[in-house]
């Protein structure tokens, strides 16, 4: 799907393209202005996609967050939001990362105050875990 509009085949109203990424209007808007953003070669999920197109799909997110605030569109907020694999919501296998405009009381998505705090060592025990894993 996301293949045949960075190839040209399937349309879109494509609002960037930046060479090894682009970023088109989302067809099922949460929001007007609801944006995606794609690497134009193929990656399933995070785990195919290079570090430096991930980078370049934050970048262009970065710019577009941005551009929406300038625009009239209804945008009092923004979230970047990627669902990497099924159990996180993630529906078109071609990595895509959401530039979500926000309105006030939308509801969409939200930090619930019902997470509890977490005692100390369990985070640092979290923290462990990971950082071993980026130094392997
Ligand atoms: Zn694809």
């Amino acid at each position: 799907m996301f293949c045949g509009i960075a190839d040209g085949t399937q349309p879109a109203s494509i609002v960037a393209d930046a060479g090894e990424v682009l970023a088109f209007t989302d067809v099922q808007p949460a929001h007007s202005g609801h944006l995606l953003v794609v690497p134009r070669e193929h990656a399933t999920n995070l785990a195919e996609l290079p570090a430096a197109t991930g980078r370049a799909m934050f970048a262009l997110a970065h710019r577009l967050a941005a551009a929406l605030g300038r625009t009239d569109l209804p945008c009092d907020g923004i979230n970047l939001f990627l669902a990497d694999g099924a159990a996180a919501g993630q529906e078109v296998w071609h990595v895509h990362l959401h530039v979500l405009p926000r309105i006030t009381g939308d509801g969409l998505i939200r930090i619930t105050a019902e997470w509890q705090i977490r005692p100390r060592p369990e985070l640092d025990e979290v923290a462990r875990k990971l950082r071993a894993e980026l130094m392997a």
